[in-house]
């Protein structure tokens, strides 16, 4: 192959990069050649949609994307919607079966994908060398001279054109880890952004919660929120003011207190909490599904979703609040009807027994917790004014301030109950890091768009295309980011033959 002239040369043999060598080939029967770095081709496809590979969406558009350029992004994906998507791999022979607008192959195998790819690529006679690395590529005239070290001997190829689809680090798959898949491109002069892991979950404060509350999975609904302006940490003493439980010992408060400041921190960090989302936090995004929660914060799709935006505002050093709602299905307004019938019908209840069947134990507990509650505690009834010293001083003391230090064991009760849900449909916690590239399914940045036309071919280099992840596009979980791959693959495949052949 060495010396050889192709009419496209395509670097990087990923989703992308294969769907390009595959449009290429049909558009004309030339020369294609692929060059992979990894010891075999695709291997990311391999651990896309849990082993099953969701590989497009039935509702492809601009909405599920994040980009510098909605034109460009815009003009690919109308040139290849979900149908498109679904007839190219019907030419391939694979099958597709639909999940909640999530397509699969139809074995939900992620390698009947590699091997329909594969399988394409030899019957259309696609050169392909892995375990390649790419040393440079240079324009010489109108052609390209791509050269590259194969088993450590030097070797160069022609190209009419070259199609970078080199990819991201995003899920750690790279046989260099040093390597940079955007070097080839830098070294051409192209511009990138800032890259962050997307798709991936994130590191939260408070630690003490998220010990107890690993391995639960809900159904959530969420509010992402950053703080306006530069975050400056807070110091001890200010934590502590704030009811943070591992800093009121340090910042000098006895036992004793502590149990006091606790409350009084949860009601000051709720008022401020309320006041700052008015004022001092930025709604940025509301994101509703499964929320899953590890011994170090959040995860699962509803947090996957947002991670990106979180990556971008902790770097830019802003606070990152996120809220979540564990009883989607309540109305706020309605809470107070519910809880009276619930009492009427449960009367004598523990809190613990209340929620049984309405809320996650482990949820409940930190719940209880973070309201100076215990779930053995009975929930106060008429006829019982016995058991309830604990919380009766909690709740008498916070609103001793409105004159009503003797309330009614009812009132009691409900405010109690109230506040334990109100607590859980406003779950605050604050991120304080996404995890790294190889946990993400994504990287969000890569080449600035807008240096590529709506043929993806590259404004200032004529004859150099790009596709696929390596360009800044990003998309959210549920087969957009494999279809962009596709979409952008085949449509830099077909130009770039295009291109060449009145100059070949
Ligand atoms: C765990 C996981 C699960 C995912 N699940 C889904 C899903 O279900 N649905 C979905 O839509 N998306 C999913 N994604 C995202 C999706 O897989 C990627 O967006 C997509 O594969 C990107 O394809 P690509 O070809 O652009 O880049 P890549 O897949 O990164 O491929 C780039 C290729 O280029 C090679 N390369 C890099 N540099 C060079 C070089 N200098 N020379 C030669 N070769 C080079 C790399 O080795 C690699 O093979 C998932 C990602 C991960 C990590």
């Amino acid at each position: 192959m060495a010396g050889k002239k192709y009419q496209v040369v395509v670097i990087g043999a990923g989703a992308s990069g294969m769907a390009a060598a595959i449009a290429a080939l049909e558009e004309a029967k030339g020369k294609v050649l692929l060059l992979e770095s990894n010891d075999r081709v695709g291997k990311k496809i391999l651990a896309t949609g849990n082993g099953k590979c969701n590989f497009t969406h039935e509702n492809i558009s601009i909405e599920h994307y994040h980009t510098d350029d909605r034109g460009v992004l815009d003009s690919v994906l109308s040139g290849f919607p979900t149908g498109a998507a679904l007839a190219f791999f019907e030419r391939l022979g694979m099958c597709a079966r639909e999940k909640n607008g999530y397509f699969y192959p139809l074995p939900e195998t992620a390698s009947t994908v590699l091997d329909v790819l594969r399988l394409r690529l030899s019957e259309l006679d696609c050169d392909i060398l892995c375990k390649i690395r790419v040393e440079k590529i240079e324009k010489k005239g109108e052609d390209f001279l791509v050269s590259f070290l194969e088993e450590g001997k030097r070797c160069h190829v022609s190209a009419g054109s070259v199609i970078l689809a080199a990819g991201s680090k995003a899920g750690g798959f790279l046989q260099d880890k040093q390597e940079d898949p955007l070097r080839l491109a830098k070294a051409l002069g192209l511009r990138s952004t800032a890259l962050y892991p997307a798709l991936t979950k994130c590191v939260c404060r408070e630690a003490h919660y998220y010990r107890q509350l690993a391995g639960v999975r809900a159904q959530v609904r969420l509010l992402l929120y950053a703080g306006r302006g530069e975050h400056k940490v807070r110091r001890c003493a200010e934590k502590a003011e704030y009811g943070d439980e591992r800093y009121l010992e340090r910042a000098g408060y006895r036992a004793g207190q502590c149990a006091e400041k606790r409350v009084q921190g949860r009601l000051a960090e709720r008022d401020n909490k309320t006041e700052g989302v008015r004022g001092g936090w930025e709604l940025l995004r509301r994101e509703a599904g499964e929320l899953q929660l590890t011994k170090e914060g959040i995860s699962g799709i509803a947090v996957f979703q947002l991670s990106g935006e979180i990556a971008e505002k902790l770097a830019e050093k802003r606070r990152v609040v996120v809220e979540v709602n564990f009883l989607p299905d309540f109305q706020e307004d309605e809470l107070e009807g519910w809880i009276k019938k619930r009492l009427s019908l449960l009367p004598g209840r523990s809190l613990e027994d209340f929620f049984l069947g309405v809320l996650h134990k482990k949820v409940l507990g930190v719940c209880l917790q973070a309201e100076g509650l215990r779930g053995d505690m009975r929930i106060p009834c008429e006829n019982d004014e016995t058991d309830m010293e604990h919380g009766k001083r909690r709740y008498d003391a916070a609103f001793a301030s409105e004159g009503k230090r003797c309330l009614s064991a009812e009132k009691r009760a409900f405010i109690m109950i109230a506040s334990v849900m109100k607590r859980a449909m406003h779950f605050t916690t604050e991120v304080t890091a996404v995890s790294d590239m190889k946990q993400a399914q994504v990287c969000r940045g890569g080449l600035l768009l807008s240096q590529f036309d709506e043929k993806l071919e590259c404004r200032k280099v004529p004859g150099l295309f790009a596709c696929g992840e390596m360009l800044n596009v990003d998309g959210e979980c549920g087969g957009y980011n494999l279809h962009f791959a596709w979409g952008s693959g085949v449509l830099a495949g077909r130009e770039a033959v295009r291109r060449c052949r009145g100059i070949l």
